[in-house]
């Protein structure tokens, strides 16, 4: 299977945020903000933080 650029891209921006999640709902915001300015690496820490922080219960 190729691998292109596009498809690390693709990887790198993607994020599933959770409904009614706080933490995913502000990450997802600072990702939009991010990806508006052009800060591809503001986008892919959103998007990390949106796939990896635990739980998704709005707890901190
Ligand atoms: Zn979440």
């Amino acid at each position: 299977m190729p691998f292109t650029e596009k498809d690390l891209d693709a990887w790198l921006y993607e994020a599933r945020p959770v409904a009614g999640c706080r933490t995913c709902e502000e990450e997802w915001e600072r990702r939009r903000k991010a990806l508006a300015e052009r800060d591809g690496w503001g986008a892919f820490a959103a998007s990390q933080a949106i796939r990896r922080h635990p739980g998704h219960s709005g707890c901190r």
